[in-house]
């Protein structure tokens, strides 16, 4: 190989774990949940690890196998795993990662069901958690201490579109041993480079830009095999058989096993289209973003506009950096009064009313109201969360129409 391969010539030209028998051009679904042996020795070699081979598909399977190398050959990565939904992939990662007793720093700036988990579920089972203010890096460096494990943050937080500086954090957690696990679920592979800016592990929802079009929940899990996983006592017990992948080892092998956290081969049919075509989507998704944006700006009866790809965004320009030029196609904007987001909401007829992200349709939601509705306010206000705000995720529809919707949606607020 000569010139490395840009993202969707890796992706779509990733060749086959093995040869179809079929000579087929695109990756089948493989919808088996067992695979047959010849002989008792052959079966006997596979589960007492002297032969690779998929024999269940709880623990693996062809067709995720596939979208697993797929994500691999474009990230550049040691390792992937392809699990049952974001979640699943910030959850085995931390519980692979941190033992009872250990401590995760974090921020209280997180996808909702993240922070709870977080909070509520790996407190609850001896796992401590300090949330700082990211933003912050002395606070960052105090909180961490010599139990700290992991620092765990999002590429861009939603809803508040904050913009992590990662080369600044990765330094500072490498400094103290502490892994950088981040979640770049806003910002995909094709767009965000991690192990250029020091990140230890991605974690990401392939619901949301990868499935293409919001038609498969699923998850991923990415080591980028520069952490050295000997040091963390809750792998130590790995490093004698897989030194080096310690922690996928132990995510495939026990926690993701025994979890029952898999993506099924349907899912990875999704995600392995979505792959294919998401370098065309996320262009126009943003280029969309960035126009709707230069319209609300021009709005008087929009208060403010957040969207990292405008000049206005206090991290603008590190955004460009970290990003290539394409930071999400999330934003958010600030009407007077909750009241009149709703009505924005409902005279909209191109933009639904939904919550999830980077659907091919252009989507609303009123994050206080629905997303942190478990909250009380002070947390909501502790998370940066106002009454006021709408989330919009902008979608691949022709840019005119979207603005001539909220043209008309906003005369009638
Ligand atoms: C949606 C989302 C998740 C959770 O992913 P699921 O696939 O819904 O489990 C985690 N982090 C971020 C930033 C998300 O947007």
């Amino acid at each position: 190989m000569t010139k490395k391969q840009g993202y969707t010539t890796g992706a779509l030209h990733t060749p086959f774990p093995k040869g179809d028998v079929y000579n087929s051009l695109h990756m089948p679904i493989y919808d088996s949940v067992a695979y047959e042996f010849d002989t008792s020795q052959d079966i006997e070699e596979v589960f007492t690890g002297k032969e690779v081979a998929h024999m269940y598909s709880r623990t693996s399977n062809p067709t995720v196998e596939y979208f697993e190398k797929k994500l691999k050959k474009v990230t550049e990565a040691k390792s992937v795993v392809a699990l049952s939904s974001g979640m699943a992939a910030i959850s085995n990662t931390l519980l692979a990662l941190v033992e009872p007793g250990g401590n995760v720093v974090t921020s209280d700036h997180l996808f909702g069901h993240t922070y709870a988990l977080l909070k509520d579920t790996l407190t609850s089972w001896g796992i401590e958690v300090k949330f700082v203010d990211m933003s912050q890096p002395q606070e960052v460096e105090m909180a961490i201490d010599a139990k700290t494990r992991v620092l765990f943050f999002e590429t861009i937080t939603n809803p508040q579109l904050e913009v992590a500086d990662i080369t600044a954090l990765s330094t500072i957690a490498h400094a103290h041993r502490v892994a950088v696990v981040v979640d770049s679920t806003l910002t995909p592979p094709y767009v965000f480079k991690s192990s250029d800016f020091g990140v230890d592990v991605e974690v990401m929802s392939t619901t949301k830009f990868i499935s293409g079009g919001a038609a498969a929940v699923g998850g991923a899990i990415v080591d980028n095999g520069v952490f050295d996983w000997s040091q963390m006592p809750a792998l130590t017990k790995w490093s004698h058989r897989f030194a080096g992948n310690e922690l996928v080892s132990r995510i495939r092998k026990e926690i993701f096993r025994h979890l029952g956290a898999c993506m099924t081969a349907h899912t990875a049919h999704f995600m392995n289209l979505g792959m294919d075509i998401l370098a065309l989507r996320v262009d126009r998704c943003v280029e969309n973003c960035l126009q709707l944006g230069v319209f609300f700006e021009k709005k008087s009866k929009i208060k403010s506009v957040s969207y990292p790809g405008l000049k206005s965004h206090p991290n603008y320009t590190l955004s460009l950096k970290q990003f290539s030029g394409k930071p999400g196609a999330v934003m958010s904007i600030d009407l007077e009064s909750k009241s009149h987001c709703y009505r924005l909401m409902d005279a909209l007829q191109v933009v639904r009313r939904a919550t999830n992200l980077n659907d091919n349709k252009t989507l609303i939601i009123h994050p206080w109201s629905t997303i942190y509705a478990e909250f009380s306010d002070e947390e909501k206000l502790k998370m940066q969360n106002r009454d006021t705000m709408l989330r919009i995720s902008v979608g691949i529809e022709d840019v005119e129409d979207l603005i001539a919707d909220f043209e008309m949606a906003l005369s009638k607020v």
